[in-house]
């Protein structure tokens, strides 16, 4: 039984709810000795030796329940969750759009979900031929001259990618680039990813009007640059009116250019970062190409160069080994190693059956001009939700945004915060957009609807974040003490990440503290 301590009525007056303690059974609560939910047959090969005594755990109980309880205690578990399928999810940064369930079904096939990657490569024929058109399609989405489908998500792709960029200059005996440019609206993960290769992040502050400063760009540019990390359009939605004038500056100096790819939903169909001058991206197919994610995973995270490190992507990439001929023989697909390679950045060949049969059936479902209706309408909305918002809420960086924006959450003479309006709209059953971040906006609310939203949905979330400001000036309480109206009340994160808590059972006798 679900218990709550406090009524739905009770729980929406001024009493923040921070001490709500609702106690949800556990599986192990549901237990009952002695009842199943399998039945094993007869052991038919001799008993294996079990492992060694002091390698045994006698105080690790199993749950005892049968099929139906345990099917019943977790779907009523995942109806607390909130989810793309089940309302809008704005998340900015995130492109948390709608995954077409078609991608289920093919994911699902069986020639692909019962393949393994030891197979000999003749009896995976199907799985090799799809990896390589995914490898082309990036390639030729983007404008690179060579994909590497391996890393796991994106910042593994930022990894992937600087790994690259100081092979390339240490390949030329170039041995005194030390130093990444990376610009303040940057995600936390690029600053983290050169930081594990023991290089100096140096900061490049925006200027007014959310573009790369390019004076203090070209005083940060000598002969020590490894290069620059560029997420465009950047976490403000800003398309950065420089990009070329950026991307001449640091290939002046003899750095290299990474493009973060989170962002391409913007420019599907209309811009290849490879045009630009890039000459190092990574994809995140979790976010552009419909992989469902969340809670952090899972993710997929190919990069795509250009000409100047292609002979330094991993291995193995996927190859054409045997051309195939006019009468019908296809080719033979295998693995080929790139000449100066800096190595293999995951075991097997990254996620398959979850990342890249799903981000395949995508994009063929879209085909070139499906997706270059994908960045327009995501643009399009992006601007349709930041001009119904713009009277209400503070727009620091107010022009033409591409696929997300970003707002100040707090309005003056009230002490309602960010947070508190993230929190209130959960109560209107919308999923709070990004808080926090990027670091350079007060209060920041980013906001990314996505392309799959329609105008109804786009117009009640607008309603409702005027409504909350309304809110604010005239019962701000009930802002500051939601949500309101969810099973758990609002959570106190820092203890939450300061005393992490991963299951909620623990064995006798151990004590958290
Ligand atoms: C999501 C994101 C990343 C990191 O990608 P993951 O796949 O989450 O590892 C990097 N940069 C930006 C701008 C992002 O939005």
């Amino acid at each position: 039984m679900v218990s709550m301590n406090a009524s739905s009525a009770e729980r929406t007056s001024a009493v923040p709810p921070l001490s709500a303690k609702i106690v949800e059974p556990t599986i192990f609560d549901l237990s009952s000795p002695g009842r199943v939910g399998v039945r094993m047959p007869e052991s038919d090969v001799p008993a294996a030796d079990s492992p060694p005594p002091h390698l045994l755990r006698s105080e690790l109980p199993l749950p005892e329940l049968a099929e139906v309880d345990v099917v019943r205690h977790y779907v009523r578990l995942s109806k607390f969750n909130y989810s793309v399928d089940s309302g809008f999810y704005p998340l900015g940064s995130c492109t948390m759009k709608y995954n077409p369930k078609i991608n289920e079904d093919t994911c699902r096939l069986p020639g692909f979900l019962f393949t393994h990657p030891l197979q000999p490569i003749e009896t995976v024929q199907g799985n090799l031929a799809l990896m390589y058109q995914l490898q082309e399609w990036l390639k030729e989405i983007a404008g690179f001259a060579g994909v590497t489908l391996q890393p796991a998500a994106g910042a593994h792709g930022e990894f992937t990618g600087v790994l690259m960029m100081r092979a390339y200059h240490k390949s030329r005996g170039d041995d005194k680039r030390v130093k990444m440019l990376i610009p303040d609206a940057a995600h936390g993960t690029n600053p983290a990813s050169v930081g594990m290769m023991g290089m100096t992040v140096v900061t490049i502050p925006s200027d007014d009007r959310g573009n790369v400063d390019l004076k203090k760009l070209e005083e940060a540019c000598d002969d020590t640059v490894v290069g620059m990390m560029l997420t465009n359009p950047n976490t403000l939605g800003m398309f950065d009116e420089h990009v070329e004038k950026v991307i001449a500056l640091v290939h002046g100096c003899g750095g290299l250019m990474y493009g973060d790819g989170a962002n391409l939903n913007a420019l599907l169909g209309i811009v290849r970062p490879g045009d630009l001058g890039f000459d190092v991206m990574h994809f995140n197919l979790h976010k552009t190409f419909a992989v469902p994610h969340g809670g952090g995973g899972p993710g997929v995270g190919p990069v795509g160069v250009g000409p100047k490190l292609v002979d330094f992507l991993p291995e193995p990439l996927v190859g054409i080994v045997e051309e195939g001929d006019d009468d019908g023989t296809p080719p033979l697909y295998g693995f080929v190693k790139p000449a100066k390679t800096i190595g293999r950045m995951k075991a097997f060949h990254g996620h398959f059956g979850g990342g890249f049969v799903r981000s395949f059936t995508y994009i063929a479902m879209h085909g070139p001009d499906g997706l270059k209706d994908i960045a327009q309408y995501a643009v399009l909305n992006a601007n349709y939700l930041q001009a119904r918002l713009r009277d209400t809420y503070h727009i620091p960086f107010d022009r033409i945004c591409m696929h997300e924006f970003v707002m100040e959450g707090q309005f003056e003479g009230s002490d309602v915060r960010a947070l508190d309006i993230s929190k209130r709209l959960m109560d209107y059953n919308f999923h709070p957009p990004t808080n926090y971040f990027p670091l350079i906006v007060h209060e920041a609310l980013m906001i990314e609807p996505t392309e799959t939203e329609n105008k109804d949905t786009l117009d009640a979330f607008a309603d409702a974040l005027i409504k909350i400001a309304e809110e604010a000036k005239s019962t701000p309480e009930i802002v500051k003490s939601a949500p309101n109206d969810t099973l758990f009340g609002r959570m106190d994160e820092v203890k939450a990440a300061r005393e992490l808590v991963l299951c909620c059972w623990l064995p006798e006798g151990y004590d958290l503290s």
